[in-house]
């Protein structure tokens, strides 16, 4: 074992949401230590780089309401990389590329919209509250496959109040939606780079404990790391896993969050392979598949690239690639897919309540704790509790 030097803050986790809090610290002056497990920083904002083409193998899209996030992007000089979306439609995947509303009964829908007017989201699942509004026989014909690709999960019991978030503030000066010229892992690069910052990859974190001078951090390495103060930036798995020596409460409310995890594969192909128009997204309407996810959205002289998003362990490799050259039209792939996992949490009504728990045993415990489990899954809410926690620790620090 091997004792590392001291650090005013470390952040377990080097997703969006570990690395937007630890730019807001850095900026406050303070030196911060971020460790991550993988061996890339992002966590689900995962680009693929091949050569001079990339295609997201994560989160894909930004959008003018997300202003926390914006901020960050022009603070982190990055604003001049901006690009709105091409626009190219979705559509979905029967045995065949179809329209998306295709299989939507358009009596059914018509006769149900109205009901927005008349029902609460509150304490209902996205199934009981969307299928009033599209109809119960159009929601599981087609709906729930549509807002299961938006949040790579079976959507049904997902909360309605923090499935597709209406926000109150919006960017006039930005694209209604929009992607950086680099990729989504440029964005975390440039929030990595402040200089009261150390990552350090390939670092999984087993344990924590308390001591007089703050906290130790334990890595599987057998590595210590010493630091005043703790952030957790993992999924609620893992956290309840971290702070089990310290709060069993706190441990118990985080194990609470079921964890979809995804296994997305992601190919390359020449343009002239294939014969169908751009389109941003596929959604099957059956199967194993939540959604493909293409970077037609700014188009490239040669090359299209295609993140296919699949529930973990529900079908061979096999049967995956014969869905993927189903899906594209093609005898073969042709190309080696590039592999990756990431992991999402299904927020479950009630979850207010669990909340005002876990921000209360947090401060108990004297952590910060930040996550796509608090305000919401989306990459603005990920940044959003990351800005109250930094808010939480500049407070406590004066
Ligand atoms: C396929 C996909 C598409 C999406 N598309 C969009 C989109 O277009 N727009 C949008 O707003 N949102 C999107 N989302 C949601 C959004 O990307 C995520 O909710 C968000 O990025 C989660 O960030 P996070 O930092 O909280 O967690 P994560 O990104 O999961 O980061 C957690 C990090 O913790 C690390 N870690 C785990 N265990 C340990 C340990 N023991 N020790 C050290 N490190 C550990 C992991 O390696 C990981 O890097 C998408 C999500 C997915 C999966």
């Amino acid at each position: 074992m091997t004792q590392a030097e001291s650090y005013d803050m470390i952040v377990v986790g080097a997703g969006i949401s570990g690395l937007s809090l630890a730019n807001h610290i850095a900026r406050s002056g303070k030196k911060v230590l971020v460790v991550d497990a993988a061996n890339k920083i992002g966590g689900c904002l995962n680009t693929c780089y091949k050569d001079d083409f990339w295609v997201e193998m994560g989160a894909h899209t930004f959008y003018a309401t997300y202003t926390n996030l914006i901020d960050l992007i022009q603070k982190n000089g990055l604003e001049q990389d901006i690009l709105a979306r091409e626009k190219v439609g979705m559509k979905v995947f029967t045995d065949k590329h179809e329209k998306i509303m295709k299989g939507v009964n358009k009596f059914e829908l018509m006769r149900s919209v109205p009901n927005l007017f008349f029902t609460k989201r509150d304490g209902k699942t996205v199934k009981e509250y969307f299928g009033k509004i599209v109809g119960p026989k159009n929601y599981d014909k087609v709906f729930t496959r549509m807002f299961s690709a938006v949040i790579v999960q079976n959507a049904d019991n997902f909360s309605a109040e923090y499935f597709l978030k209406r926000r109150k503030t919006k960017s006039k000066k930005h694209p209604k939606s929009f992607i950086l010229k680099k990729g989504m892992s440029s964005f975390m690069e440039a929030l990595a780079a402040h200089q009261n910052i150390k990552v350090q990859l390939h670092t999984k974190i087993n344990q924590l404990a308390k001591n007089s001078d703050g906290f130790k951090v334990l890595a599987e390495s057998g590595e210590i790391y010493q630091s005043k103060d703790i952030a957790l930036a993992v999924s609620p798995k893992i956290a309840s896993k971290l702070i089990k020596g310290l709060n069993t409460d706190l441990s118990d409310v985080l194990a609470a969050y079921p964890i979809q995890s995804i296994e997305t594969r992601t190919v390359v192909l020449p343009k002239e392979k294939l014969n169908f128009d751009p389109v941003s997204f596929i959604i099957p309407l059956q199967g194993s598949c939540f959604s493909m996810v293409t970077r037609d959205v700014m188009t490239h002289e040669k090359m299209r690239g295609f993140a296919f998003h699949f529930e973990e362990n529900q079908i061979s490799k096999d049967e995956q690639e014969k869905f993927m050259k189903d899906l594209l039209l093609v005898d073969s792939l042709g190309a080696e897919t590039v592999e990756t996992k990431h992991q999402l949490p299904l927020i479950k009504t009630g979850h207010s309540k669990s909340l005002s728990k876990i921000k209360l045993l947090a401060e108990e415990t004297g952590i910060y704790i930040t996550g796509n489990y608090f305000n919401g899954l989306s990459l603005e809410d990920c940044v959003e509790r990351s800005k109250q926690e930094f808010e939480r620790y500049a407070e406590n620090c004066k």
